[in-house]
């Protein structure tokens, strides 16, 4: 090889993968030869967007093309990824993203109705992959007033449990500076069902993206190519983001029923006072988390999504 250096993988699409050196955002091609794994993993993707690999290619960075693609080597070491199952019954997952900073999670009270229960899944799976989150309430312009009650009661029980909550407009622009602000210098992940306004907000970022048309300037390839996998762009105010179109949740993974309430930040911290060790929070007497659910300490809401939880485990497995 002439030049070897390393590079984060910023998107797949089937045939190759595109490499950038980050901050400076080099797009340049590159392939898998031969067999890279990482220990232990059973992902049908050895490597996903925002791992960081070296490289090998036989000609200078800049004349790297399809034609001459560089050759992936190694994978680092993640420092953490999200990961999806191929199937709900499959135990093969597939990485959606590797050593992300931050995970956005945009969701609306109204408009679409929110959906607890599902953000739930959603923040338990971020905290299982050692992934911090910050929670997105965009259109508030549509529901501050009408849901004044409503939107109280949310920051309440997620600041409480631990989470950041940001209310955001990608309308009319509120709190977009402020988001805009949380994402730099971060890979961040943005990820919300269809309707919450993701698109339109990661547009209100940086209008020179369009995750709509999902293309991201690439010199090496003209023509179109259709995005069917997850993509890393570059915000122009510094940062990037991971969009994740598509993706109606992370599937969880080998969660045991006594685990799941370790991931709720505020059940876990109530737990130390428990009798029992482990405690399921269910049927035990001396619970530490149902007294503090009856006294109102916990949110009821975050109970019921964690009993769901238990129920459903099992399924995921
Ligand atoms: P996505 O499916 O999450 O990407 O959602 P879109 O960005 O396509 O937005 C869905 C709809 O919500 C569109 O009609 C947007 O114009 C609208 N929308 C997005 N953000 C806002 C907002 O902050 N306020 C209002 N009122 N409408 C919004
Ligand atoms: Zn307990």
């Amino acid at each position: 090889m002439t030049i070897k250096g390393e590079a984060t993988i910023v998107k797949h699409t089937g045939s190759h993968y595109l490499l950038a050196q980050l901050p400076e955002w080099n797009l340049f091609p590159a392939v898998l030869r031969g067999k890279i794994r990482l220990k232990g993993s059973s992902a049908t993707n050895p490597v996903a967007v925002g791992d960081k690999v070296t490289f090998g290619s036989e000609v200078p960075l800049e004349q790297i093309s399809l034609e001459n693609p560089a050759v992936i080597t190694s994978v680092s070491p993640r420092k953490n990824y999200i990961i999806r199952k191929s199937t709900n019954l499959s135990r093969q997952s597939h990485i959606i993203a590797a050593n992300l900073d931050r995970a956005f999670i945009i969701a609306t009270i109204d408009y679409p109705e929110i959906k607890l229960p599902f953000l739930d899944r959603i923040l338990v799976t971020c905290e299982v992959y050692n992934v911090p989150v910050t929670i997105v309430l965009n259109k508030v312009d549509l529901y501050r007033e009408s849901h004044k009650e409503m939107l109280e009661a949310f920051h309440e029980i997620y600041e409480g449990a631990g989470y950041e909550v940001m209310e955001v407009s990608a309308l009319t622009g509120e709190g977009v500076d402020a988001l805009r602000e949380a994402c730099k210098g971060n890979v961040s992940l943005f990820s919300g069902v269809s309707g919450v306004g993701k698109s339109s907000l990661i547009k209100a970022l940086d209008p020179s993206l369009d995750p709509r048309v999902g293309e991201i300037s690439d010199v090496h390839l003209q023509g179109k190519h259709t995005t069917t996998f997850y993509e890393m762009y570059p915000l122009s105010s510094g940062g990037f983001i991971v969009d994740t179109p598509g993706l109606r949740g992370f599937g969880l993974v080998d969660l045991k029923k006594e685990e799941i309430a370790l991931y709720f930040p505020e059940m876990l911290k109530a737990s130390a006072d428990c009798r029992f060790s482990p405690c399921t929070h269910t049927h035990e007497p001396g619970c530490a988390v149902k007294e503090a659910v009856e006294a109102g300490e916990i949110s009821y809401d975050r109970y019921s999504s964690y009993i769901g939880m238990l129920d459903e485990e099992g399924k995921y497995r």
